[in-house]
């Protein structure tokens, strides 16, 4: 018999074989999966009593034929007559097919998955199809399918002596890839390696004689009953250890794991594992595995489950995730949807069980598990909400605290004046050591928070709680780290400022950045100079290096400030050094800019009340005279000043001492503080 297959599969052929390209690997799935179906069905024949024959050995086996160019895919399922031939292969009926085939002509799966044309992909690869198959129903005759790609397919009855059906794939030249059994066995270990029905490709071999050898026994490539398919409690630990490597063969044991299974309001059954995650973990994304019966259908699950939970390892089925179609119809479905905020509930309920059943375990995994939890508190309220309870603040002591244990702790000790709870951390426990212990020596508690995650974090924490605000111990001196009360007066006035700043700017290097000098009484036995690094601007800069569009503060320079304590003998003593130096210049210098404000106050009084052109020339240029002369005085006093600063071994000596305390004197720098601390002592 000849005939032709449906009306528009001659717009289908040239589609599947041409823009289907990219993705022809699928069609290996589509036809085994048939075989296991049909498989399938016997089974269920067979226990309802509606077969009589042998079923014993169901196997689905695939073979290639070098010489004949053939690929061969075996059942001894439930087969087909040739009424049902005709049926589910020759009749592909379906409507509005042109312009879906033109929507989607770059998309195999959602092609093949729309007409459910998974026999049909055979022929991205083969110049012909033939399909041998037999009935399993009484008195069947085996038919013979045979078509080129042509819409034209051809019929006849044929001798099969077993129940079941051989698909025989003439691969196309371009196709012969699929010749090679490595390529096969790749492609089955990926697509096949959980189906329910033993999938065997050739024998087992043996290292014999000098070479490899085939045994009797089958080489079967899947695991009929993978884990996620047993019941949580016919597993133990071990068993869900294994399976985990069963799926990544190199990976470390997995922190938890999670067993899904759900029956309602979908089907859903799975595990997931917490992996050890390293800092980096951009490339640990895309490990979980999405099935559906036990079909895989995709490893990239971005975008079908929430963005966090890509971190995640492990496998995922559920029959109500369409196998065969695209990326972004998966996304859109319902289903799916549904199944991921599902998932993030599970996620967030299993870490909570672990942390009120078993805490000392979730703690002693925190580290390996905290960037998980991080990430998905930044990126998923709802696991936010949830994951308050059992996250933990580390703090450089290395003792972890939930959110309310450590809110409990500062509470008394750590609130400022303005009743802002303020959270003091540091990001390098050994560069910001000094800080860490003036801050202990007050009595406050520091946090550690040096993960990559940490600055986006403590963002979030702090719009979450306006009451709350985190500083890094680093940003200012210990006495203003927590403001309790109304600061007094600053200790000295500008005019002082002015006289003491150029002493000290003079002695930082300008590569340095931009430095701001303050002045404070941190008692005799505070730290001569102190540097800080203001919070917000460094926290910007921070965030700017983890995000795009934040240029603007990347760009700007780093900014400091050294804190002079004019408390501490050593700094009196360069003040005392620069009075026995200057006083009597800067004595001359000051009386002159005195006469010279008086005089430019008195002018300025003179042109009081009086427009413009009433005020006559020479009193105009007097002024501006005048002005000149005070600024070219006050340079000249500067210049004084950083002259002095400059030349100052003690005040380079401590500038240097602030530097090294911050792990900031580097290169000449380091080796001229090194060589003047040696001249120093001698
Ligand atoms: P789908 O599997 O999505 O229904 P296919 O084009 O892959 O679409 O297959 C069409 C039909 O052909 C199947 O539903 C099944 O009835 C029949 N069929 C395909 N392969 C086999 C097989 N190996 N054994 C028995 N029937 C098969």
């Amino acid at each position: 018999m000849k005939g032709k297959i449906g009306v528009t599969s001659e717009n289908l052929f040239p589609i599947i074989k041409k823009f289907l390209y990219s993705d022809h690997d699928i069609f290996l799935r589509e036809i085994v999966s048939n075989a296991v179906d049909a498989s399938q069905k016997l089974k269920t024949l067979a226990s309802a009593g509606k077969f009589s024959g042998e079923i014993a050995d169901l196997k689905v086996r695939i073979s290639v034929d070098k010489e004949q160019k053939t690929l061969k895919v075996s059942d001894n399922g439930i087969g087909m007559t040739a009424e049902e031939v005709e049926k589910y292969i020759n009749q592909i009926a379906f409507s509005g097919a042109n312009e879906f085939l033109e929507k989607y002509k770059n998309d195999a799966n959602a092609i093949i998955g729309h007409f459910g044309l998974g026999f049909y992909s055979s022929f991205m690869v083969s110049e012909e199809v033939e399909i041998i198959s037999k009935s399993y129903k009484k008195n069947s005759k085996a038919v013979r399918w045979v078509c080129d790609g042509s819409p034209e397919f051809g019929m006849e009855e044929t001798e099969k002596e077993q129940v079941g059906t051989d698909i025989i794939m003439h691969l196309n030249s371009d196709s012969l890839e699929f010749l090679e059994e490595n390529r096969i066995t790749e492609l089955l270990n990926k697509y096949c390696k959980f189906l329910p029905i033993p999938v065997v490709f050739g024998k087992k071999k043996e290292w014999k004689d000098g070479k490899y050898e085939d045994t009797d026994e089958d080489n079967q490539i899947n695991d009929v009953a993978p884990a996620w398919t047993k019941k949580p409690v016919d597993l133990k630990e071990e068993d869900y250890n294994s399976f985990y490597h069963q799926l990544y063969p190199m990976a470390d044991d997995p922190l938890f794991n999670i067993h899904l299974n759900v029956d309602y309001p979908f089907n859903l059954t799975g595990i997931l594992y917490f992996p050890k995650l390293k800092n980096n973990f951009e490339v640990q994304k895309n490990k979980i595995q999405l099935y559906s019966n036990q079909v895989f259908v995709t490893d990239s699950v971005e975008g079908i489950v929430p963005e966090f939970l890509t971190l995640l390892h492990g496998v995922l089925d559920s029959p109500d995730i369409p196998l065969n179609v695209s990326r972004s119809y998966l996304q859109n479905d319902s289903n799916v949807r549904k199944i991921s905020s599902h998932i993030t509930k599970k996620v967030a309920d299993r870490l909570q069980e672990i942390f009120k059943e078993k805490r000392s375990e979730l703690e002693e995994k925190w580290n390996d598990l905290k960037l998980f939890i991080e990430y998905g508190m930044l990126t998923d309220d709802k696991f936010y909400e949830k994951a308050l309870k059992f996250f933990f603040f580390t703090n450089t002591e290395n003792k972890l605290f939930t959110w309310d244990e450590y809110k409990t702790l500062i509470e008394s000790t750590q609130t400022d004046k303005d009743k802002k709870l303020v959270y003091l951390y540091a990001t390098n426990v050994e560069a910001q050591f000094s800080f860490i212990e003036a801050a202990k020596s007050k009595g406050y508690d520091v946090l550690l928070m040096d993960d990559v995650l940490a600055t986006p974090l403590l963002n979030h924490f702090e719009q979450k709680y306006p009451e709350t605000h985190f500083v890094r111990v680093d940003a200012d001196v210990v006495e203003k780290l927590i403001v309790k009360e109304e600061t007094a007066q600053s200790v000295l006035t500008t005019e002082e400022k002015n006289d003491l700043s150029p002493v000290f700017q003079a002695v930082i290097p300008k590569e340095r950045g931009q430095f701001i000098i303050d002045f404070q009484n941190l008692g005799e036995n505070g730290s001569p100079m102190v540097i800080t690094q203001n919070e917000f601007m460094r926290r910007m800069k921070d965030m700017s290096k983890m995000q795009s569009g934040m240029s603007f503060y990347g760009d700007l320079p780093d900014s400091y400030n050294l804190v002079v304590n004019l408390s501490h003998p050593l700094v009196k003593k360069v003040l005392d050094e620069k009075e026995a130096v200057l006083s009597s210049d800067l004595a001359n210098l000051r009386t002159e800019l005195s006469k010279l404000k008086d005089q430019k106050n008195s002018l300025e009084k003179l042109k009081e009340g009086k427009k413009e052109e009433e005020v006559p020339q020479e009193e105009k240029d007097l002024l501006n005279e005048t002005k000149e002369k005070i600024t070219k005085v006050e340079a000249e006093k500067r210049e004084k000043l950083e002259q002095f600063g400059a030349g100052n071994p003690l005040a380079n000596q401590l500038v240097d001492l602030a530097f090294l305390a911050n792990n900031m004197l580097k290169g000449e720098a380091l080796a001229n503080f090194v060589k003047r601390s040696i001249e120093l002592i001698q």
